[in-house]
This record gives C-alpha cells, sequence and structure tokens, in this order.
C-alpha cells in the first residue's frame, strides 16, 4: 500500500529591531528605499499550463495576463517540493524541507490534529520582515500544522484569516489519519481502496457539507493573540473573494508602514468551489470557473494598490505551490507541455507559472533564468534591506527583476519526501530516481545511469540523452556530491505521529 500522498540559524531579529546607522550602514546592495510592499498570492495546485499568458486556450485570465506583459513572466521557477506542505514551508523560510524538517518520508503533508507544526526553530519571512517593521498578513491556507503553537500569527503574522489545511480533509464520516494508518498498517487494501473511492466521488460532485474545515482568523495582540472560528464547516465558494476582501483591507490599514501580504488561495486545490458571480462562467467547466475567480481576485489586489497609491512600490508575484494535480481529471488542472503533475518531480510537479510586477521598477519581458520560491526569502529581505541570508537555500534574484541579469541560481536540486530524485544545472537535468504518483506510471525506477534531459531542446522531457553526454552526467553528479556535503538534514516532521503509532501498534 502506498502511503496516502500525502543549523538552526541565527534569527536576525534582534539585529533588526533597531534600524541603528550600523545596521543602515550595513545594508545590502540591493535595499530599496522607500521599502517595498510584497504580495505573494499562492495558487493550490496550479499547473504550468492553466493560465492564458502560459498557454490556456480557454480559461481567461486577463489581469494575470497583462501582469505579466507589463511585468515579468518567468518560464523557469520551481518549487521545492511537488506537494503543499513542504513547498510553503520552503517559501516561508527559504530553506529546503529536509534542512527544516518540514517533510515526510512517509506522510507527505500534514494532517489535521497533528501534534507538532511549524517549528519554533526556524524563521519565517513574516518574522524577518516584521522585526524591519513590515505588517504582515496571511490570508488563506496555511497547512504547517493545526496545532495553535502552529499557526501563523505564532510564526511572525501579524493577521490569519483562512483554514488550516486542505479543503478535503476533515471528510465527514470518512476515516480520520489514525484510522487511515491503522487500515494502511493492517494492510487492508480493501478498507484503503473503499475510502479512496468514496473521496473521488465527493471531489466530483462536491458539497460543502461534506468537508468540515474550518475558517480560522487569528491576530496578535499586545498581551497575546485573539483567536477565533469564524465558521466550520467553511463556505468554501466564499474563500477565495473573503480572502481577497481581508487582504485589501489589511494594505488599506497599513497606512504608511511597508506590508507583506501573503495570499495562499485555497483554490483550486480539489474539491472545487466559487462564488455564483463565477459558477457556470467560463469555457472550461468548474476548474474554468474557479481559475476565472483566482484572476479576478488578482484584479482587485493590483486595483486596491492602484488605489492605495502603492502599485509602483509593490512587488507582487503570483505563482503556485505545486503541479497540477493530474487524477482528478477534469476537477484538476494542467501541467501545458511539462512531463506529469503534482506528486511527482517531473517538470510537472515543480515547475509552476510565476508572474511578477514592480511598475518601473522590473525589467519587463519573458525570463527564462533559473528561479525558485526557495529565493524569495532572501530576495525579499534583501530588499527590506536586512541581510538575512545564513543558513538559506535561496539566492537573491534582484540582479533579474531589476536588471534582467543572469540568475544567481544555477542548480535546482529536486526532492520527493526525503529523497533527492534529479538535479537541475543549468539547461540539464538528470533524473536519479523517477517515479509517477498517485498510482499513474512510471513505476518507481532507481537508475544506475541516470537519465538526462537538456530542458531547452526538450522541455517535456521525451528525450534521454544520457548515452551521449556522459561529461555532462559527470558535472551534475559533482554538484550533487556538493550539494549534499552543504547539507545538516532534519528527521521528517510530517512522519512522528506514523511512527508514535507504529511504535504503540509494537509496544501493544
Ligand atoms: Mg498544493
Amino acid at each position: 500500500m502506498r502511503t496516502w500522498t500525502v543549523l538552526v540559524w541565527l534569527a536576525v531579529a534582534a539585529a533588526g529591531c533597531g534600524g541603528n546607522t550600523a545596521e543602515e550602514a550595513a545594508a545590502p546592495a540591493a535595499a530599496v528605499e522607500p521599502r517595498p510592499n510584497f504580495v505573494v498570492l499562492f495558487a493550490d495546485d496550479l499547473g504550468y499550463g492553466d493560465l492564458g499568458s502560459y498557454g490556456h486556450p480557454y480559461n481567461r485570465t486577463p489581469h494575470l495576463d497583462a501582469l505579466a506583459a507589463a511585468g515579468q513572466r518567468w518560464t523557469d521557477f520551481y518549487v521545492a517540493s511537488p506537494v503543499c506542505s513542504p513547498s510553503r514551508g520552503a517559501l516561508l523560510t527559504g530553506r529546503l524541507p529536509v534542512r527544516t524538517g518540514l517533510y515526510g518520508e512517509r506522510i507527505g503533508v500534514y494532517f489535521p490534529n497533528d501534534p507538532g507544526g511549524f517549528p519554533d526553530r526556524e524563521t519565517t519571512l513574516a518574522e524577518t520582515l516584521s522585526a524591519q517593521g513590515y505588517r504582515t498578513g496571511i490570508f488563506g491556507k496555511w497547512h504547517l500544522g493545526d496545532a495553535n503553537a502552529a499557526w501563523p500569527t505564532r510564526h511572525g503574522f501579524d493577521e490569519w484569516l483562512g483554514l488550516p489545511y486542505s479543503n478535503d480533509m476533515d471528510d465527514v464520516g470518512q476515516p480520520d489519519f489514525d484510522d487511515l494508518m491503522a487500515i494502511s498498517l493492517s494492510g487492508d487494501n480493501d478498507g484503503m481502496a473503499a475510502a479512496m473511492s468514496v473521496r473521488a466521488e465527493r471531489y466530483a460532485a462536491p458539497k460543502l457539507e461534506y468537508w468540515n474545515v474550518p475558517l480560522y482568523a487569528s491576530k496578535r495582540t499586545d498581551d497575546g493573540f485573539a483567536d477565533e472560528t469564524i465558521e466550520r464547516p467553511a463556505d468554501q465558494r466564499t474563500l477565495t473573494r473573503r480572502y481577497t476582501e481581508a487582504a485589501i483591507e489589511f494594505m488599506q490599514a497599513s497606512g504608511d508602514a511597508p506590508f507583506f501580504v501573503y495570499l495562499p488561495y485555497t483554490m483550486p486545490h480539489t474539491p472545487l468551489f466559487r462564488s455564483d458571480a463565477f459558477t457556470e462562467r467560463s469555457l472550461g467547466g468548474r476548474y474554468g470557473d474557479v481559475i476565472e475567480e483566482l484572476d479576478w481576485s488578482v484584479g482587485e489586489i493590483v486595483k486596491a494598490l492602484t488605489e492605495l497609491g502603492k502599485l509602483d512600490n509593490t512587488l507582487v508575484l503570483f505563482t503556485s505551490d505545486n503541479g497540477p494535480w493530474l487524477t482528478m481529471r477534469t476537477e484538476g488542472g494542467r501541467a501545458g507541455l511539462l512531463r506529469h503533475g503534482k506528486g511527482t518531480t517531473f517538470e510537472g510537479g515543480v515547475r509552476v507559472p510565476a508572474i511578477f510586477s514592480w511598475p518601473g521598477r522590473l525589467a519587463p519581458g519573458v525570463v527564462s533564468e533559473l528561479g525558485s520560491t526557495l529565493d524569495l526569502y532572501v530576495t525579499l529581505t534583501l530588499l527590506a534591506g536586512v541581510d538575512s541570508n545564513a543558513g538559506v537555500d535561496g539566492y537573491d534574484l534582484s540582479p533579474v527583476l531589476l536588471q534582467n541579469l543572469e540568475s544567481p541560481r544555477r542548480e535546482m536540486p529536486y526532492y520527493r519526501n526525503g529523497t533527492l530524485y534529479a538535479y537541475r544545472l543549468g539547461q540539464w537535468k538528470a533524473h536519479f530516481i523517477t517515479e509517477g504518483a498517485y498510482r499513474q506510471p512510471p513505476e518507481r525506477t532507481e537508475h544506475d545511469v541516470p537519465e538526462l534531459y537538456h530542458l531547452l531542446d526538450d522541455p517535456s522531457e521525451r528525450f534521454n540523452v544520457a548515452a551521449q553526454q556522459p561529461d555532462v552526467l559527470a558535472e551534475i553528479e559533482a554538484a550533487v556530491a556538493a550539494h549534499t556535503a552543504g547539507l545538516t538534514r532534519l528527521p521528517p516532521e510530517f512522519d512522528r505521529r506514523l511512527v508514535a503509532l507504529m511504535d504503540s501498534a509494537e509496544g501493544g
């Protein structure tokens, strides 16, 4: 049975609080005055091929396409994991999941009622920016632990409105995490298949009452936190609209203070829901409707920034946490010309749309340099005037953003769970292990001679040229050796509960 797919770096906060002259003297070259605002719009499971500006023939995404036309549209932008929780942890810390422990070998993501969650030893982008005087808000899906101590307001965010985890968790009347693990550990394949088939039926004809997922609000206060359950189950039809409105209110209330808005949409992760205004409006069914409502949201954010007179001082990024969930059929998206999707280390799993906007600052155009959500921590904190990149796996992308220079990122590791499956060096990508996801081919294969693809000649990874390029393989293997030697790994946080269950089963 396949498990359901599912150096502590010193905080710079202390140094950053004072805003003293010594610190200003040390401000990095990339720092911009007045300090820019940051808006990170993060779709869930949106594929490389789902936007008009990335080649989709029917989904109408005029606001995103306009941002792409006036700003930068990146062709080679990556997340650090092909599934939700590790991808989010990497964006917020700038560190690989194997370095933070925000991954699992057996359990792919955080499930409800996990006693752990985002660890205190890690520092988020929100924490670092907050220490620099930024107002920080998250409006959307967290998915880095639902225990109180793991909430985003405990990790650098002033405010949160959103879901603690995926919108298909807490499925009513279905096995919970412990039940599923017990079924799995007992080898009851029929029981697991039955649970999975009910899920599939629900996704295909979604009703709000199937998922008892909560909508939370939380704020940091002078003496602690104000936490509230807004509704349960969340009215998922309203989430895109309400996240957008809350983000706009937050920006409007920021006055002269710089802000960091993180808007991790719940959509288009299945089950798909959209508001009445977007129901049966697109040419592309429920999935198309959901994409068009996300595009509406982006338009509203841009409009609000314009009205506030802050558009020209705000770096906006729209991207996605991982590739499309292909087994959801018409309820899922598409990776365009890229191979495979969510859950895999083929390009379709981890290469995502990335549209940057910053009128008057960005060098506009299509960018085919390498970039990653891992780079946001370094890039944004440097733009905010703080050098905090010790122990971080990212690079400063500001030379590409501001001057259209070469990216300092030349390499990209592709991890699945805690294992390095593939590695990109320049335009070459070697696969050491290939494996489909969600019971889709190909079967897991460890390659004695890695598969090798030239991603410019062959973006769909169709033609293995390893036999013709032994020197390239040797270079990649040397790069991997250097990467691995520089990595201090932590054990997987997401597996803790399963390990405890297995221990208690053995003990019993
Ligand atoms: Mg996702």
